[in-house]
């Protein structure tokens, strides 16, 4: 971490110290506040590796171990309470103890739940769904995001007879479709050509280059797990024209962005895909995935068929993710619901960057509706390669912002992300927001000359 000092004489301000020891320090004081979360996570190192079953909650030196939920609140093991900007990862959309979700959780395990056939929920939730996206003539239940993504792009190789698909540099499509920096060593053995995203020019190029070897182009409409980086109108028009064009399939990854619009982020573009992959909150908090799109090409999983792809999955429909889908969707997310969350998230972006203008600091707030990220980055953020060029040099220290981030917020009962990737949810509140925007401001103010001598000015 290179030296990096503050200048009290100046600021007047709590900035006297050098990033390492202002990290050292934020983190003395969370170790000291978090015997419990320290003592499991100790614990569970003896039967998973790093004590961890999920990497994208792992962080150091332990994570909070997270005891229960109410609302929009979590409560950790050693009692603290945090307004939750994490919510699952997005999947949290319904809150944490939403009572119409609860009483069909309750129902369908009253009546039992491992049935082992056909149940009388999973129509319902399939026809709810394909309401608000048009692109979907039909579909078909799976168990997570990941391997909607994998039969999605498994139908599109067998439809075509094509092998190969396009991605974008930083795309996390589920830990066997993960690219962030080159593809992940876990990834599923299907041959990837990469591409850069928000780039017309290279994209449309590469389609066309690869046309006749390409079954599918796979994106999110707006890069979550890259940093919440949106995907202009034009590079989206532009892929679904050249992807007609060449004869390819278009993939929208609406796994997390889903949730941005009551049709998606492909009914505000009026973007009509060829396949959709769903996920997360689908299932009203349990486990859920779900691909869906063309009729000629979902049909081909139609078993009375005799070239039918054969599909089955213990959990497709597992009781719990279809009663709870089926609430959650039909009646607690409402056109009406979701417009306030997003337009919450909206407001909480604008006011986010309007506090990094006041300061004059290099720190953006991107993404759409109420899916943000904040970025310790001084110019435009198109794509990774735009994150990982004003990185260059300095990722340490940037790591180093972004865990003291973290710290801070949670010295301040906010459940944040250290990747500063945040969410809200439906029962998110507007006093939650200005919880986060008033802890926000105070780091601005209190860590300000730390992020300006390690990003540089703002542009
Ligand atoms: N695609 C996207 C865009 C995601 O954000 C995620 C989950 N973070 C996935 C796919 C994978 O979903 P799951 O974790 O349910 O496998």
């Amino acid at each position: 971490m290179s030296s990096v000092r503050a200048d009290t004489a100046k600021t007047g301000r709590q900035t006297n110290q050098h990033l390492e020891s202002a990290v050292a320090e934020a983190e003395q004081r969370y170790v000291a506040a978090n015997p419990g979360s320290a003592k499991l996570n100790q614990a569970a190192r003896a039967t998973m590796p790093g004590g961890n079953t999920r990497t994208t909650l792992h962080y150091g030196p332990f994570p909070l171990a997270i005891r229960s939920a109410q609302g929009s609140k979590v409560i950790d093991v050693d009692g603290h309470s945090y307004v939750d900007f994490i919510n699952e990862h997005t999947a949290g959309v319904f809150g944490h103890t939403e009572p119409v979700i609860q009483a069909a959780l309750k129902q369908a395990i009253d009546d039992g739940i491992t049935l082992g056939a056909p149940n009388i929920y999973e129509h319902e939730l399939a026809a709810a769904i394909l309401a608000r996206f048009p692109s979907m003539a039909r579909l078909r239940f799976c168990n997570s995001g990941t391997e909607a993504n994998l039969l999605a792009l498994g139908a599109a190789r067998a439809v075509t007879g094509k092998p190969n698909v396009l991605i974008f540099g930083g795309a996390y499509h589920g830990s066997l479709l993960y690219f962030s920096h080159g593809p992940s060593p876990l990834n599923a053995p299907i041959p990837t050509i990469e591409s850069v995203y928000n780039d017309v020019e290279r994209a449309v190029s590469d389609i066309a280059k690869h046309a006749s070897t390409l079954a599918a182009v796979i994106l999110e409409p707006m890069q979550g797990g890259a940093g919440a980086i949106c995907g202009t109108p034009e590079f989206l028009k532009a892929l679904r024209e050249a992807c007609s064009k060449h004869g390819v399939l278009l993939v929208f990854d609406e796994v997390m962005t889903s949730r941005l619009g009551t049709g998606g982020l492909q009914g505000k573009h009026g973007i009509t895909p060829d396949l959709t992959t769903l996920g997360k909150y689908v299932g009203g908090g349990m486990t859920i995935g779900a691909f869906g799109g063309r009729g000629d090409i979902m049909d081909r999983f139609d078993p009375s068929r005799p070239d039918a792809f054969p599909h089955g999955g213990t959990f497709n429909n597992n009781v719990l993710a279809m009663a709870g889908g089926l609430a959650g969707f039909t009646k607690v997310l409402t056109p009406a619901a979701l417009e306030r969350m997003n337009g919450l998230g909206d407001s909480l972006r604008d006011r986010a960057n309007a506090l990094a203008k006041k300061h004059g600091l290099p720190v953006q707030t991107t993404g759409t509706g109420s899916i943000f990220a904040i970025h310790f980055h001084a110019g435009p953020i198109r794509n990774i390669q735009d994150l990982d060029e004003g990185e260059k040099g300095r990722e340490r220290d940037i790591a180093a912002l972004k865990k003291l981030y973290q710290l801070d917020m949670f010295a301040r009962g906010l459940y944040v992300t250290r990747r500063i990737l945040g969410n809200l949810s439906l029962v998110s509140s507007a006093a939650d927001v200005d919880l986060l925007i008033d802890a926000l401001d105070e780091f601005l103010v209190n860590r300000g000359t730390l992020i300006r001598q390690v990003v540089g000015s703002a542009k």
